[in-house]
C-alpha cells in the first residue's frame, strides 16, 4: 500500500466538474494507490494518519472505486452513484481483461485497388457481382471504410467462409478489389510505477520470464515506456496464448518490485484535431482545434468555453441515436472514446 506522501496531488476534489480530470489522472494509477486518492479526497479517512487508513473498512473505500467504474458505462453522475452505492457491497473482483466481454465478430474487408473509388461504388460493385440468396450467408451489416472500403460482418464465421469463398472465385471482383479478413492486432498490455532504475534488458527479461519463453523470443515486445508520476509505466504485446496467460496472474515481479498491470487499449487519437484513427503528422486539419470545447483558434490551455466534444458532435450529425456533447473530446466518458475501445478490442486477436 502507497503511503500518504506517495499521494498523487494533482487529483482534484471528487466534484462532478472535476470527473473527467479524475479519471484522466488516475488512468496510470494502479488501483490500490486510486482508492487511497479516493479515499482521501472522500474525508473517508484522515490522510494523515496512516494508521486509520488500514483500520477503516475497506468497504466504504470500494463504493467508490465502484462509483467510478459504473459512471463509465452509464454516465450517471459521481454524486447519484455514490448514493446507489450506499449498501455494503461484496468486494470488488479484479478487473476482467476485455477479452471476457468482447464477442467474436466475422468481418471481410474489401478494398479497391484503384483508390479513386468510393465506399458507395464498392458496396454496389460487390452487391451487383454476387448473389447474396445463392450464397446462402447471412450478412449482418455493411459498412463503410476509409478510402473506398467497405466492411462486410456476416452472423457467424461459417457463413464469412462461405462468402469470402464466393468472393475470390469471382475474377471480376478480385480484378478490381482486394478482400480478405481484416488485420488483427496482438493483444497488449501496460505494467505501472516500475522504478526508474529497472533498465529495459531487466523488464524484458522479467516479463519474458513470467510468459514462460526464452530470453530470445519475440513473441512478448516492449512497444514503449513513458514516465508517470509514480514511476515507469512499460507496454507490452504478447502472442494472444501469452496474454491470456499473463492475465491469470495478480500482479508482475520486475526486478526488486511487484507491480500492478492491465490491458492497454488506447485508440488512435489525433493531438491536433481530437479526430481517431490518424496522429497529427497525418492531419490534414488546418489549425488545431481546442479538446476542451471543439473549437479552432485556441487551445484548452486558454479556453474558456464550456465542454463541447468535437467528435460526439460529429456524430450527431450523422447518426440517428443522438449522444451526449457536454464534455471534453479527452474524456473518457465520451461515447466516442467508448466506440473506439470496442473497436479496438474487436481488431484485438485475443485467441
Ligand atoms: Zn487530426
Ligand atoms: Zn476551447
Ligand atoms: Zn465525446
Amino acid at each position: 500500500m502507497a503511503d500518504e506522501s506517495d499521494l498523487d496531488t494533482s487529483i482534484l476534489p471528487l466534484e462532478e466538474d472535476n470527473i473527467d480530470l479524475l479519471n484522466e489522472s488516475t488512468l496510470d494509477m494502479d488501483c490500490e494507490s486510486m482508492l487511497h486518492a479516493l479515499a482521501f479526497y472522500n474525508n473517508i479517512i484522515d490522510s494523515t494518519e496512516s494508521k486509520e487508513f488500514k483500520k477503516k473498512p475497506k468497504k466504504a473505500i470500494r463504493v467508490n472505486a465502484l462509483a467510478i467504474v459504473k459512471i463509465g458505462a452509464s454516465q450517471n453522475t459521481y454524486i447519484a452513484q455514490l448514493e446507489a452505492d450506499s449498501k455494503p457491497k461484496p468486494p470488488p473482483k479484479k478487473a476482467k481483461p476485455a477479452l471476457s466481454t468482447s464477442k467474436k465478430q466475422h468481418l471481410a474487408v474489401v478494398k479497391p485497388k484503384d483508390v479513386t473509388r468510393s465506399s458507395a461504388d464498392t458496396k454496389e460493385f460487390i452487391k451487383k457481382s454476387i448473389d447474396i440468396t445463392q450464397v446462402k450467408a447471412g450478412v449482418k451489416k455493411v459498412a463503410n471504410l476509409r478510402n473506398g472500403g467497405i466492411l462486410i460482418e456476416t452472423v457467424s464465421e461459417e457463413d464469412l467462409e462461405k462468402l469470402l469463398k464466393e468472393i475470390e472465385n469471382n475474377e471480376r471482383i478480385t480484378e478490381n478489389y482486394k478482400v480478405g479478413k481484416p488485420d488483427k492486432r496482438n493483444p497488449q498490455f501496460i505494467c505501472f510505477g516500475v522504478s526508474e532504475e529497472t533498465d529495459e534488458a531487466t523488464v524484458a527479461k522479467c516479463i519474458k520470464y513470467h510468459c514462460g519463453v526464452q530470453e530470445n523470443s519475440n513473441e512478448v515486445k516492449i512497444v514503449h515506456s513513458y514516465k508517470s508520476q509514480r514511476g515507469m509505466n512499460w507496454i507490452f504485446e504478447t502472442a494472444p496464448g501469452l496474454y491470456k496467460q499473463i492475465m491469470t496472474m495478480n500482479k508482475l515481479n520486475i526486478g526488486w518490485e511487484r507491480v500492478s498491470f492491465r490491458e492497454y487499449l488506447r485508440p488512435l487519437r489525433c493531438f491536433k484535431c481530437c479526430r481517431f484513427g490518424h496522429l497529427a503528422k497525418n492531419c490534414k486539419e488546418e489549425s488545431d482545434v481546442c479538446s476542451n470545447c471543439g473549437n479552432q483558434g485556441h487551445t484548452y490551455k486558454d479556453c474558456s468555453k464550456d465542454k463541447s466534444c468535437r467528435n460526439c458532435i460529429l456524430h450527431n450529425e450523422k447518426a440517428r441515436n443522438k449522444v451526449d456533447i457536454n464534455h471534453s473530446c479527452t474524456s473518457r466518458l465520451c461515447s466516442s472514446y467508448e466506440r473506439e475501445i470496442k473497436l479496438l478490442i474487436n481488431k484485438t486477436n485475443y485467441e
